[in-house]
């Protein structure tokens, strides 16, 4: 039934969320169609992180060895520099997983593991430059998108929309779902910066004074983040690039050697961080998942870990059914009540971060660390719990969805 114009399932964006749901649906024997909007993965927004629990999905599908030996970092312990003072955050080596740390690969590499797998599945289909334009609806119900693509537009129908296509998504606002802000007192402003032999050498976290930077290394260079107050990129363009260069460095003094890199506002992408959720995740035909459902903020390094676990409920509660006919609403609204929870938890955490660490009071306590964070030094034990919280989230999924192989 995959043909061009018809199929059971279109997943509208090969994020994390779309690429682990379509390679999860096909994998079951459903006739499935990705469409992603761009030519490839390679864009330098998308976070690195790979959680214990990603790794535990990548064991339970028989993928881990393969998948490690991609080139990748191996983070066993979260530390982060704050106001001078290095604090441990986070220990995973005691979680129940194969893997005890998040593995730092670039998301590309990992969205064109999951791609190259996928295509393995006679029922998977993946189209680039497919940039979903508008649904389609028959009455009320969603019954296929309409697409921009580089030979013009086209319609595809299918039985089932998985809208993920992340924090501005076409498929959620044209389904008139309602979203409700919970806002985010930061942003992001996103550049690179070479890459020394002589470097620290693992990705950091620096915090002094409520300024945080961020450095994920990429080969022979830093992908590097540096926080700042919501919409205070104007008032740091009036302040000057220099100056913007030596709160970067009072952070990473290593860094003055090739801060000059820096010598242009275009080098300096802003990203705008938002904390949102949909009321609603679902209407007839159409099931909204990852970022598209909820916008996470990158405080935690946790977005990607929760789209991915979405897209795992999601073929665990759907795939068996989808194999046979089209889904009902009621059940659509089970991957909502599954994920939400977990949702609401983790993004109510990041809401703490933001206001508590990042530009709260506790973030101008002159040399201290702040008080929160104290209490990991004093009580390591207490560590465990970001570890779980980060390394698996709240209600880990695992694979439960049918291998059609198996079947056979
Ligand atoms: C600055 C910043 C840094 C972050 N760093 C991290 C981190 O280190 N670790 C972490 O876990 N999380 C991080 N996050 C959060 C994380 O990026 C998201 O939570 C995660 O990417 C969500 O995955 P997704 O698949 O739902 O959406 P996305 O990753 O946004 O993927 C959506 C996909 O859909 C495609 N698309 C969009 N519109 C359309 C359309 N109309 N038609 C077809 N395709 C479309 C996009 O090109 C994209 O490929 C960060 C967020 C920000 C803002």
């Amino acid at each position: 039934m995959n043909s061009e114009n018809r199929t059971r399932c279109v997943v509208a964006g090969g994020g994390p969320a779309g690429m682990m749901g379509g390679y999860l649906l096909a994998r079951a024997g459903v006739d499935v169609i990705v469409l992603e909007k761009h030519a490839d993965f390679f864009r330098d927004f998308r976070g690195d992180t790979i959680h214990p629990s990603t790794l535990e999905l990548m064991y339970e599908l028989g993928l881990l060895d393969e998948f490690l030996k991609l080139p990748h970092q191996e983070l066993r312990e979260i530390r982060g520099i704050f106001n001078g003072h290095p604090v441990p955050i986070a220990d995973f080596s005691r979680l129940p997983t194969h893997c005890k740390f998040i593995a730092f690969m670039p998301q590309w590499d990992f969205l064109n593991f999951l791609a190259e797998k996928a295509k393995r599945f006679p029922s998977f289909v993946l189209r680039m430059e497919h940039e979903v334009v508008d649904l389609l609806f028959d009455n009320d119900r969603v019954v296929g998108v309409r697409a921009k693509t580089p030979n013009g537009e086209r319609e595809i129908r299918a039985d089932l929309v998985i809208g993920a296509d992340g924090r501005h998504a076409v498929t959620h606002e044209r389904a008139n779902l309602e979203i409700q802000e919970y806002g985010a007192p930061i942003d992001a402003l996103w550049m690179r910066l070479s890459k020394r032999a002589s470097d620290p050498p693992r990705s950091l976290g620096f915090f002094q004074h409520g300024k945080l930077l961020v450095l994920l290394e990429r080969g022979d260079y830093f992908q590097v983040g540096f926080v700042i107050p919501k919409g205070g990129l104007d008032e740091i363009k009036k302040r000057g690039l220099s100056e913007l260069h030596r709160e970067i460095v009072r952070l990473g003094p290593f860094l003055q050697d090739r801060i000059g890199e820096l010598d242009d506002w275009e080098k300096i992408k802003l990203l705008t961080v938002q904390i949102n959720r949909l009321k609603k995740w679902c209407r007839e035909g159409l099931l909204c998942i990852g970022d598209n459902a909820h916008a996470m903020s990158p405080a935690g390094g946790v977005g990607i870990n929760l789209a991915l676990q979405d897209a795992v409920a999601t073929a665990n509660l759907l795939a068996a059914k989808l194999r046979d006919r089209a889904v009902t609403v009621a059940e659509l609204e089970e991957v909502q009540k599954r994920r939400e929870w977990p949702t609401r938890l983790i993004q109510g955490m990041q809401s703490f971060v933001h206001r508590r660490v990042v530009t709260g009071r506790e973030s101008r306590t002159g040399d201290k660390v702040p008080f929160p964070l104290r209490l990991f030094l004093w009580f390591p034990f207490l560590r465990a719990l970001p570890a779980r919280l980060i390394g698996l989230g709240p209600r880990p999924e695992h694979i439960r969805s049918p291998d059609a192989s198996m079947r056979r």
